[in-house]
């Protein structure tokens, strides 16, 4: 890009957002090298915007319509899929300032900005006794923008869907900057539904997702929390599948194995038994009535099941203790190596056990630590590659192994992702994922969307 025209585009850029919200400085620039993730940026971005309104999103579009500029768009950037990282002379679309939260108690609707934070969504909703329920662990850092282009999950997605259950209607502005709104705000079943639909999941390479209207539900009144440990790591898979198969529906149901437990262990000292194989977690929630008859019949299902010790949660301080294990889990892996690449395959409910025990022997394999946990109720496994970054040889095995749990997930007919989304990580297993017409329908959306190919480049979509 010549001089002149560098500055000729900044100036127009600048035009629309303001001098105080375009950045340009290289360390500036730096802060959105990266995500979560430890994918490595695919080139240098022109700027950052920071775009304070749907309208300016569009004025932005429609400049880098008329300089044929790259666009990424960016929420918190907590994604692990490198879907928000650069691509070369990229105009970066931070959309932090698009935070409100206004909420309809009668409609039992919340209207909020692309850049408004998922746990803030839910505290505005639980003080009206309203109740969002997707809840990536990301939650208090995570945009509900990002959590709608990634189509997010959560521990709480076994009982109550994903993020794409929740959305009623979209606004979003086009590749030339054309402001859309899809999606009827009420009952979610007008024929525009279906067109907001198509932006979940779609990891800003169709459109930008500039406002949601999104479902709210009431407040459940009671919560109850069984733990279960186990010496095998196959009496915990058969038991999830056991309580999916009894009719209850806990509002998590969670997996932990042994070297997870391990490293959980050696940080918090809560004095699990030593030889634990895994541990499960299982949230109830509804009328208190019936969260105590659930709580109960998970933690009889779990004895059956081989559990050498189950905790049914008596108070609110329980609760917390029995969760302690799950949020410590990533400031432990970080105790046993500094860098991590956190996997996100989803698999058959059935082949749980067998997934996880193929994915460990990699480890002996690779000569790497590998744990594994993850929301076993929908069979969403989280398996972690640690590593240090320093050693070569040791970021040099990283590769090999997480293509192999690719193929383990494809193997087992699972699916790459979860609920992390491609991004650039997975890109290139699109192919044997999709297969080839599926692959064509989506090049034939993505051409309608965005015929001059500028919307996150290089990502979610291989070449045919
Ligand atoms: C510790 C940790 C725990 C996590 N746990 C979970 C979990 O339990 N469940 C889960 O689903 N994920 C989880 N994640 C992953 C991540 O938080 C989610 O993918 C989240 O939805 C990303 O939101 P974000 O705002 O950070 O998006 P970003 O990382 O900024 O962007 C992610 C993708 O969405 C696109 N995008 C962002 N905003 C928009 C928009 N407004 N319009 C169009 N495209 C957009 C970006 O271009 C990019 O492709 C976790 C991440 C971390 C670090």
């Amino acid at each position: 890009m010549r001089q002149t025209g560098r500055e000729q585009i900044l100036t127009t850029l600048r035009s629309v957002v303001g001098e105080t919200y375009l950045l340009t400085r290289r360390e500036d620039l730096a802060c959105y090298d990266q995500d979560a993730s430890i994918a490595q940026p695919l080139g240098q971005a022109l700027a950052v915007a920071l775009p304070a309104t749907t309208s300016e999103v569009a004025g932005l579009m429609r400049a880098a319509a008329t300089y044929g500029l790259p666009v990424v768009v960016r929420g918190a950037g907590s994604g692990l899929a490198g879907g928000s990282t650069p691509t070369p002379h990229a105009l970066i679309l931070g959309l932090n300032r698009l935070d409100q939260i206004t909420l309809d108690k009668e409609q039992m609707v919340a209207h909020v900005g692309a850049g408004a934070i998922t746990a803030e969504i839910q505290r505005a909703a639980e003080t009206l006794g309203l109740f969002y329920p997707p809840d990536p662990s990301s939650q208090t850092a995570s945009t509900i923008g990002g959590n709608l282009a990634c189509n997010a999950g959560g521990p709480r997605c076994v009982k109550y869907g994903v993020t794409s259950d929740y959305v009623l209607a979209v606004t979003a502005v086009l590749a030339d900057g054309t402001i859309v709104r899809w999606g009827d705000g009420l009952a979610g079943q007008g024929t525009e539904q279906s067109l907001a639909q198509l932006l979940v999941g779609s990891e800003g390479t169709l459109a930008v997702i500039t406002e949601v209207t999104l479902q709210l539900v009431s407040l459940p009144p009671a919560r109850r929390t069984t733990m279960a440990l186990f010496a095998k790591l196959e009496d915990a898979c058969a038991t999830v599948e056991q309580i999916m198969a009894s009719g209850l529906v806990p509002s998590a149901l969670e997996l932990m194995d042994d070297t997870t437990l391990a490293a959980v262990e050696a940080y918090l000292h809560l004095g699990l038994p030593p030889e634990t194989g895994a541990m499960l977690l299982m949230l109830s929630d509804g009328e208190p009535e019936t969260v105590a008859h659930d709580a109960e019949a998970l933690a009889t299902l779990a004895r059956a099941g081989g559990a050498r010790l189950v905790q049914v949660a008596q108070s609110v301080s329980d609760e917390a203790k029995l969760w302690q294990a799950r949020r410590a889990v990533s400031i432990a892996l970080a105790r046993i190596r500094p860098n991590r690449l956190g996997e996100d395959i989803a698999v058959p409910l059935t082949r749980i056990a067998e997934s996880v025990r193929l994915i460990k022997a990699l480890a002996e394999e690779h000569q790497l630590p590998i744990v594994v946990f993850g929301h076993a109720g929908d069979g969403n496994l989280h398996p972690n590659i640690l590593f240090d970054a320093r050693d070569p040889a040791e970021s040099a095995r990283i590769w090999p192994c997480a293509e192999a749990i690719f193929r383990i997930a494809l193997a087992v007919d699972g699916t790459l992702s979860g609920e992390h989304g491609i991004g650039t990580l997975k890109l290139a297993f699109m192919h044997e994922a999709l297969g080839a017409t599926q692959l064509a329908v989506q090049h034939r959306i993505k051409a309608w969307f965005d015929p001059g190919g500028r919307l996150n480049p290089g990502k979610v979509l291989p070449a045919l």
